[in-house]
């Protein structure tokens, strides 16, 4: 691990704080589904003076002197996740997945446009249409939904709607969803319309780039994804598009949204993304979603509804109302056991927002520590009897014990 030495003799708080955040992450456990833990190369990466560079512009059209390496380095970026994701046109630049989101929708629509998107409460993201972000004050969204019995998107509900409304763009990719995504479908239905198909695989990229999900890049207008979420990198984002659409999108970035990129993250996605084409990436992939089968199965024993009853990919959304306790208070309990999890909105929840009937659990974190079928076991047991005995203070720190036993036996970075 870094020593943080020189950091450590000037900024004490700051220090301190990285330290007290170092424990915590080895001694926690990770259920939030967004999240991963970086390579040590690719933290390396981050930290490296790349952070002093200023490229505003793209590889052979900068708007400053002195890039002859940062090009190599972006140009080596977009040259893997293109091979990745088998797309025709990358644009490594965004900052996040929301302002990608944001570039996305500058390029290809005015303000006051039409979008289809998922409903926000059936587990769609911020970026698509909530009325509090950018994209519901810009845009105009309209939303289809999930099926209240089996919980999976209806494509009929999708496609009606579309016909009705015909929006500019179909927005499909979610951030709490755990069934396969009907990419064709949506390309079918879009083009009936002829409106713009946008994906946004925030959540499943390393899953699709390792070949276990459906690629939707060679056949949708534009996809985004986060590089910090499965796929295993930094936190940022990429823009992969057709051929066709390479300049609007280029544009929409820089100088649309953003100004200078951080070179830095640059180089750090272009390490993740080496990392990804490898067979061991593969093979990670494939064990988070045995995991995330295997915890479903395990809640499900326990007397736990899942949403839409499974799950194909990392992530399960436990719907709690049969078990008397919100989200929000699950989440809370599990916090005190070293459990890190995030509540979530269940579609047509009957709470409000802040205090949903959901809980989302991932195992893109947990499967990096090298956890397998029987640690799942042992975790879904803790999240069950915590739940259970959530006024028994003993039992409860008996349980804290056991889950940082067994984090610190599968140790982040050696
Ligand atoms: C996480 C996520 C984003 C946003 O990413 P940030 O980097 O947090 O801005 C966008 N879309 C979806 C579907 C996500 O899950």
């Amino acid at each position: 691990m870094l020593n943080y030495e020189k950091l450590k003799n000037q900024d004490q708080k700051i220090y301190q704080a990285i330290k007290n955040e170092e424990k915590r992450q080895a001694e926690e456990m990770e259920l939030i589904a967004s999240e991963n833990y970086v390579s040590e190369a690719v933290l390396e990466t981050m930290g490296t003076i790349l952070t002093n560079k200023y490229s505003e512009g793209y590889p052979g059209k900068r708007y400053y002197g002195g890039q002859k390496f940062i090009d190599d380095v972006e140009k080596t970026a977009i040259e893997r996740a293109k091979k990745l994701f088998k797309a025709e046109h990358v644009n490594v630049q965004p900052l996040s997945g929301s302002p990608a989101n944001a570039a996305v929708y500058m390029a290809f629509l005015k303000p006051g446009d039409k979008v289809l998107g998922l409903k926000l409460d059936h587990g769609g993201h911020l970026s698509h249409g909530h009325p509090v972000n950018f994209s519901g004050m810009l845009y105009n969204f309209i939303q289809y939904e999930v099926n209240s019995e089996t919980g999976r998107i209806d494509m009929e509900n999708v496609r009606k709607i579309a016909l009705k409304e015909k929006p500019k763009m179909i927005v499909a990719g979610y951030s709490a969803y755990s069934r396969e995504i009907e990419w064709e479908k949506f390309k079918e239905i879009a083009d009936e319309i002829g409106a713009y198909t946008f994906a946004d695989i925030a959540h499943t990229a390393g899953l699709i780039a390792a070949g276990l999900l459906e690629n939707p890049v060679p056949f949708f207008d534009v996809i985004s994804t986060t590089t910090h979420k499965t796929l295993r990198g930094p936190r940022g984002a990429i823009i992969m598009s057709k051929e066709k659409w390479a300049q609007k999108i280029d544009r929409a970035v820089f100088p649309g949204m953003q100004g200078g990129p951080h070179d830095h993250i640059t180089a750090a996605k272009a390490v993740a993304f080496g990392e990804a084409l490898k067979s061991e990436f593969k093979e990670y992939a494939k064990q988070v979603i045995i995991n995330a089968k295997t915890l479903s199965e395990e809640m499900k024993n326990f007397g736990f509804k899942i949403v839409s009853n499974g799950t194909d990919n990392h992530l399960i959304v436990l719907d709690l109302r049969n078990k008397k306790i919100s989200g929000k208070e699950a989440e809370t309990i599990l916090d005190k056991i070293g459990i890190s999890t995030s509540r979530s909105t269940i579609p047509n929840d009957p709470n409000p927002p802040m205090n949903p009937s959901g809980l989302r659990l991932g195992t893109p974190a947990i499967t990096t520590r090298g956890m397998k079928e029987s640690e799942i076991k042992k975790i879904a047991l803790w999240i069950k009897e915590a739940i259970e005995f959530k006024n028994n203070e003993e039992k409860l720190k008996e349980l804290k014990k056991k889950t940082k036993e067994l984090c610190l036996s599968f140790p982040i970075y050696k």
